[in-house]
């Protein structure tokens, strides 16, 4: 099953994808997740990355698109996978279109996580994210056990660069303009599902196996 999350920044798609990898037993690919650990080691994906996530912009298409496609083509993606923060664009999502076709292959849903704005920067603030192994927290309605450190790693949790009110008003700008056409692309293909993300995430979750099955 190959699943594509859709959705604002902050939407909670990270935190559903996460449990639908570990409910349907697909990896969790995040472009985002991948940039951060490229970061964290200096790389040079990483300082080039930077230079647009700082900045609440996306990183260029070329780039992202290639890693993205290098990712996919891997073994553990034989049997599906869940995207989170891919595609962005509809340059992306036309280039994963064309990829797949090649194979005979089709994305089977996209999943829409549908938050309004009001609620976004909220959910941003208060999100704290892990460098060493992707988990997400929110201080208000998704706590760590210990408050600053992650449950599953044991590290230290951090409020990312690009969370802070600033940059997510960019973020949200740069949503409406670039990604929000995906909804249209993907509902003339017949595979969008919009879900209500205002919910509490397990009733969140439960909408979305619903759909999958
Ligand atoms: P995205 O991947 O879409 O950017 P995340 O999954 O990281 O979003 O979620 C953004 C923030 O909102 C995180 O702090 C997360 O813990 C929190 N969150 C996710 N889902 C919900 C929910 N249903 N209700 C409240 N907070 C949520
Ligand atoms: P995320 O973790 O999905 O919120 O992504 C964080 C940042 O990484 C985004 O604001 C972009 O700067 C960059 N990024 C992640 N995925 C993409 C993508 N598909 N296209 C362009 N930029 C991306």
């Amino acid at each position: 099953m190959k699943i594509i999350m859709l959705g604002a920044p902050g939407a909670g798609k990270g935190t559903q994808a996460k449990m639908i990898a570990e409910r349907y037993k697909i990896p969790h690919i995040s472009t985002g997740d991948i940039f951060r650990a490229n970061i964290k080691n200096n790389t040079e994906l990483g300082l080039e990355a930077k230079k647009y996530m700082d900045q609440g912009l996306l990183v260029p298409d070329e780039l992202t698109v290639k890693i993205l496609l290098d990712r996919v083509a891997k073994e553990d993606c034989a049997d599906g996978y869940v995207l989170d923060g891919f595609p962005r664009t509809i340059p992306q999502a036309q280039v994963l279109e064309d990829a797949l076709a090649r194979q005979g292959e089709k994305i089977d849903y996209a999943v829409n996580v549908d938050v309004p704005d009001e609620n976004i920067v909220r959910r941003m603030s208060g999100r704290r994210a892990c460098l060493k192994c992707g988990a997400t927290y929110h201080v208000e309605h998704i706590p760590p056990k210990a408050e600053g450190i992650c449950d599953t790693c044991g590290s230290e949790l951090v409020l990312r660069d690009d969370d802070r009110p600033e940059t997510v008003q960019n973020r949200l700008k740069v949503y409406h303009d670039q990604t929000q056409p995906l909804i249209d692309f993907y509902t003339a293909r017949g595979v969008l599902k919009t879900v209500d993300g205002t919910a509490d995430m397990q009733d969140v979750f439960s909408a979305i196996t619903e759909i999958l099955g």
